[in-house]
């Protein structure tokens, strides 16, 4: 079979990707490993994701938002605090002049609505199948699969992207190196109903024994991710619910009175794991391919996604310059990229890493200069501007459809 671009991994920011390239009208082929609307996707699972302003813009340029919205709850403030300690810090949208800070959702349902629409655009969908690698021939790229949907020829496309995770089999087979940080630390995801409403507010506790995230969901409920020490975690996860709520009241405190239920719960071991290049002959690798973060700072996806609008630009423009004959694994538009994406990937790393370290850190003095850091981000209005602007990116060009314009 032949076809323009074969993506690898049908996952967050996979999807995305096969609906912002349909749109340039080349013809797609997404690989996606586990089978199509199942529900058994490992990234379309039952965890929330903080999408920023400017993801909310790609969704929507991607026709995916109008058909979650009812699923998504808008944060209007975020509140951070360390837990026992002094130092908080507030960011109000209002008082930077945005409706919200960013929505959250299920992954479940935006991949409910990826899907919907990869169905309804006719991107060619091969499911479930695995890429397992790939030659380099004159034309471009032989790309070997297997699986149930896989059939029984190799497919041939001049550009394959590896959208396929941070275990990304296209990564291993351009021969790319990756470098893989263990935190030793683990994420306890679920669901929880509150006596207090969340009034759509988000909470970030740092805890001495590691961070707690809860953030405004659907019908008032609270999605938590807590992270842990491993073995912590693990025995954790284990407790019965009322013990559950009991410990996570005991660390994240009162403030939005007591937990009542909690849902179904799942723990997530955590790493930074990062491709030593994101571009090689005829190979883009983006999204946890790339770059697999802690969620902390709730950046991942958001990351991922920028990383499929620009591809998606850079294609755009270079459709509009060369035509219909555009090479899409041309080198020089996959260097474009390359070159686009360094410092938008590199400051996210460093301020989600940073932020690991820095709140894990026990040693009083450092403990000491977070939280006075904490309060003089409180009072700067300028602080809070730059904290807003990562909403659509750490640095460098926006891309068109995160400002809401079309590719
Ligand atoms: C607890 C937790 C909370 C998070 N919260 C946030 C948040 O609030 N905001 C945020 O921006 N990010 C968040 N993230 C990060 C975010 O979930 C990830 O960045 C995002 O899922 C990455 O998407 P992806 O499509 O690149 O990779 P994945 O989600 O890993 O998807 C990869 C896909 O590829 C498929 N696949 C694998 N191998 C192959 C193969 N060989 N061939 C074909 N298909 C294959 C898989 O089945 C999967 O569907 C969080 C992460 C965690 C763990």
């Amino acid at each position: 079979m032949n076809t323009d671009i074969v993506i690898a991994g049908g996952g967050m920011v996979g999807a995305s990707l096969a609906l912002a390239l349909a749109q340039l009208g080349f013809d797609i082929t997404l690989v996606e490993a586990a089978p199509f609307r199942t529900g058994g996707s490992p990234s379309f699972d039952d965890r929330t994701t903080a999408l920023s302003n400017g993801s909310r813009r790609i969704m929507e340029g991607l026709g995916v938002w109008s058909l979650v919205q009812h699923e998504a709850t808008p944060i209007r403030k975020i509140h951070v605090s360390d837990r026992g300690r002094f130092g908080f810090a507030r960011i109000d949208a209002a008082e930077l002049g945005l409706e919200s800070l960013g929505f959250v959702i299920a992954n479940r349902a935006l991949g409910a609505g990826l899907w919907q629409r990869l169905e309804a655009t006719g991107v060619r969908v091969l499911a479930p199948a695995r890429v397992v690698d790939y030659d380099v021939t004159a034309e471009g790229c032989q790309v070997r699969l297997e699986g149930e949907a896989a059939g029984s020829e190799p497919v041939h496309c001049r550009l394959l992207v590896a959208a396929d995770g941070a275990q990304s089999a296209v990564r291993k087979s351009a021969g790319v190196e990756s470098s893989t940080w263990d935190y030793e630390q683990t994420a306890l995801t679920a669901n929880l109903t509150t006596q207090v409403f969340h009034n759509h507010v988000a909470y970030e506790r740092f805890t001495p024994t590691g961070p707690i995230a809860l953030l405004p969901f659907v019908e008032g409920r609270v999605g938590l991710v807590w992270t842990l020490a491993p073995t912590d975690a693990a025995e954790t996860l284990a407790l019965p619910d009322a013990e559950f709520l009991e410990r996570l009241q005991q660390a994240f405190g009162m403030r939005l009175g007591r937990f009542l239920t909690v849902g179904k719960r799942q723990s997530y071991p955590l790493s930074l794991t990062r491709a030593e290049e994101q571009v090689t002959d005829r190979v883009v690798i983006l999204g946890n391919a790339a770059q697999g973060l802690h969620p902390i700072a709730g950046q991942g996806f958001n990351l991922g996604l920028r990383d499929a609008a620009c591809l998606a630009e850079v294609l755009a423009d270079g459709r509009v310059a060369s035509g219909a004959g555009i090479d899409p694994g041309a080198a020089a538009l996959l260097d474009q990229y390359r070159a686009w994406r360094q410092e938008d990937r590199r400051r996210i790393v460093a301020f989600t890493d940073g932020l690991v370290r820095v709140f894990r850190q026990p040693f009083a003095p450092i403990r000491l200069l977070r939280d006075v850091a904490l309060l003089a981000f409180d009072l700067s209005p300028q602080a809070k501007q730059a904290m807003s602007q990562l909403s659509l990116g750490a640095a460098g060009r926006i891309p068109r459809l995160a400002r809401g314009a079309p590719l």
